[in-house]
């Protein structure tokens, strides 16, 4: 027993050496890691939940000159907050920051705690990106298991299973923590999503050029390929939506904000429904109409279909040109008009957007 603990410890103590050597070298350059304000580590740490790397870029310095801040985001509008995070997607990650921001600034002086315990208590902050800004942000000596994390981990040590399954998980975050060596907590968590991101790749490791192959026990084994167990692919469902497209002589487009909670929640789309089985979209669209607005819908032509895949469903999108009858379009809170040059401070999901595009090109010609 006591052999096979100190052969565990000289394992680990290799490994990390190993690690950081490697990410001294081949650490990729990004503009969150030329600051230690936990502020900017936070909302990157969010944008990047996810998200691509490449893809978070030029958000990340959009959404900061916006925001520079936590009292200024705390003191934004979440229509503002919304409007520099469209097209990221996974909307309630801003909606989250924003409530954040705001619990900071009403009781912690709008500064970024810097222990996981206070950091998991925000709203959007699991115990991952806790670690991740605690590490990052305030040098602590704590691990991490975001996804990058969770397969070098297991597969670093052969941990057979599912990795989201709570038995796993938790030898995972074991062996994780045991690759922290003190005061080296920000550079292992680094060094571990780089190794991820370039070398441990989910479906093509590439343990030949991997620094700790000599010592990982998934390749010594031969076991690259199935650690983690691949995910049976769930059959994405799809959807086909009918808008309604509400256009006033001025070329402003009629828009509602959807509710705050649930899917793209506080965004702001065409007046919308789902297809029934059985359903003409036609048939769909004045229903659909008739059940948001309280008017008819008179349909005039179709104006543009869009087709866009979200995380866990995709649509078809099937815009219709409508004017109503029988009672007016609600104005208030929950309605807007989108200007006619399509500016403006509304932040639209992605297909709202792509159809708003497909009326201009159609309104140009
Ligand atoms: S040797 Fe292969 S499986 Fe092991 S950590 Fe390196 S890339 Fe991943």
């Amino acid at each position: 027993m006591k052999r096979s603990t100190e052969e565990y410890q000289r394992k680990v103590v290799w490994i990390s050496a190993a690690l950081l050597g490697w990410f001294r070298t081949a650490a990729r350059p990004m503009a969150w890691r030329e600051t230690r304000d936990p502020y900017r580590i936070w909302v990157s740490e969010i944008m990047l939940q996810q998200t691509r790397v490449e893809t978070v870029a030029p958000y990340y310095e959009r959404f900061l000159s916006k925001f520079p801040d936590v009292r200024s985001l705390a003191n934004a509008r979440l229509d503002d907050v919304l409007k520099a995070w469209e097209g990221l997607g996974y909307y309630s990650r801003a909606r989250n920051l924003h409530r954040a921001a705001g619990i900071l600034s009403a009781r912690h002086g709008a500064e970024v705690p810097c222990t996981v315990e206070a950091l998991e208590a925000l709203p959007g902050i699991g115990r991952s990106t806790a670690g991740a800004i605690a590490a990052i942000a305030f040098g602590a000596d704590v691990p991490i298991l975001d996804a990058n994390a969770r397969r070098v981990v297991a597969r670093l040590f052969a941990v057979e299973g599912d990795p989201r399954s709570g038995r796993v998980e938790r030898i995972l975050w074991k062996r994780s923590a045991s690759l922290v060596r003190r005061g080296k907590g920000r550079d292992t968590a680094l060094a571990v999503m780089d190794l991820g991101a370039v070398v441990c790749l989910p479906k093509a490791p590439r343990c030949k050029e991997c620094p700790l192959r000599s010592r990982c026990s998934s390749y010594l084994r031969g076991l690259q390929d199935s650690i983690p167990p691949k995910r049976t692919k769930k059959v994405v469902p799809h959807h086909d939506i009918v808008a309604g497209v509400f256009r006033r002589p001025d070329g402003a487009l009629f828009l509602m904000r959807r509710p705050s909670d649930g899917l793209l929640g506080g965004l702001w789309a065409f007046p919308s429904g789902r297809r029934d089985p059985g359903e003409t979209l036609e048939d769909a669209l004045r229903r659909s109409v008739r059940e948001k607005l309280q008017v008819r819908a008179v349909i005039q032509r179709e104006v543009g279909v869009v087709r866009h895949a979200y995380s866990h469903y995709r649509i078809t999108l099937h815009g219709f040109l409508c004017e109503t009858s029988g009672g007016a379009l609600p104005a208030g809170e929950g309605s807007g008009w989108l200007p006619g040059h399509g500016e403006g401070t509304f932040a639209l999901p992605r297909a709202d957007r792509k159809l708003v595009e497909l009326i201009h090109r159609e309104a140009g010609k």
